[in-house]
């Protein structure tokens, strides 16, 4: 069986079969009624009870243009968190859509440094605050306590991609004061590909929002949810997948489900520190584990993949990402790092 350490990760062929039925039609009460009961699960899980949830048939990218083109550009100037490729994202985003930025730049893996955080803010004086919960181009994991305290006493909107973080590491919206959080289907979720969701605090409906996207407008889109419908042919079979994955998550716990994800991490960096590859992430997220090999890099993914196996490639010489969403036991944690370990002594 193929073994997938990049995202979603082995889905539970519980899940995998919903995708096999036939696809029932999506304007009807009973649709309406399982779209409206995911809203209210994925709020619930996210800290968030009162605040509404956007559906998108996109990919993460696609609710992070949904937050710029509504909501950034109708604001000052927006501050970015580029620790990676995604932070730089949300800067080519702001560029794309002509909103005025300040980048802060941390460097590779590292955490940011919150007191010149401090003090690059106090100079910006910025409106809206952009960054990833967990930079999933490092591995790195970013104190949004620290970030949500900073920017509610300057107020400042705080907008979070945690594409990659929600449910892998803890996050609750409203004890961390954040406006607008994003995610995506295909990360800690662990169903297919193709649905995004932006979740607006209640305090943000209040809000003007602007309207330079026709497919992601906030208002239409919100407007079409108050009866539990999507202004567009939503992925139905995708929404019914994450109906079954979020009633399997309510009845687990956030904090179990958590823990899982934690405990494979934990598992597969103990065998990198047993075969001696570096973790470079100052403060590692749960969702991946970023290392370094010292041998036959160039041909680790190929070789893997021979075996069925997938792992991702990181962008950096030697450097290599294994995510802990999905299914995946320590005994095929094992098998991985062995393959990795034969493939790197050759
Ligand atoms: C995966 C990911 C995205 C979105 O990528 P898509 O390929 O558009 O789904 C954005 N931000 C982070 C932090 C991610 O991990």
């Amino acid at each position: 069986m193929m073994k997938s350490y990049v995202f979603p990760g082995n889905i539970e062929e519980e899940i995998l079969q919903i995708g096999a039925q036939q696809i029932p039609y999506m304007r009807t009460s009973q649709f309406s009624a399982l779209v409206k009961a995911s809203e209210q699960m994925f709020l619930d899980l996210i800290g968030c009870s009162n605040g509404r949830m956007l559906f998108y048939t996109a990919s993460g990218t696609g609710a992070m243009d949904a937050v710029v083109s509504n909501f950034v550009t109708t604001h000052g100037k927006a501050f970015i968190i580029a620790g990676g490729s995604f932070g730089r994202r949300w800067h080519e985003l702001c560029t794309y859509y002509g909103c005025e930025s300040d980048v802060f730049e941390v460097p590779f893996a590292c955490d940011i440094d919150y007191l010149a955080l401090e003090e690059a803010l106090d100079v910006s004086r910025p409106s809206v605050f952009l960054c990833q919960q967990h930079e999933t181009s490092t591995g790195q994991l970013f104190d949004l306590e620290k970030i949500g305290h900073m920017c509610r006493v300057r107020n400042i909107f705080l907008i979070v991609d945690a594409i990659s973080s929600f449910l892998s590491d803890p996050l609750d919206m409203d004890a961390m004061g954040i406006d607008i959080c994003l995610t995506s289907s295909q990360k800690g979720l662990n169903i297919p590909p193709g649905l995004s969701f932006v979740v607006l605090a209640e305090r943000i409906l209040e809000e003007k929002f602007n309207h330079r996207s026709y497919y992601f407008d906030f208002v239409e889109n919100l407007k079409n949810l108050e009866r539990g419908q999507t202004p567009y042919s939503p992925a139905t079979t995708l929404f019914l997948q994450l109906h079954a994955r979020l009633q399997m998550l309510i009845d687990k716990g956030t904090d179990q489900v958590i823990r899982e994800v934690q405990e494979k991490a934990l598992y597969f960096r103990s065998l990198c520190v047993k075969y001696h590859w570096d973790i470079p992430a100052e403060v590692p997220s749960n969702c991946i584990t970023g290392f370094f090999v010292h041998r036959n890099a160039d041909l680790l993914f190929t070789e893997l993949m021979k075996r069925d196996i997938y792992i991702m490639p990181g962008g950096t010489p030697h450097y290599f990402r294994v995510s802990h969403l999905g299914i995946q036991t320590q005994a095929d944690l094992d098998e991985l790092a062995e393959a990795i370990y034969e493939i790197e002594h050759r």
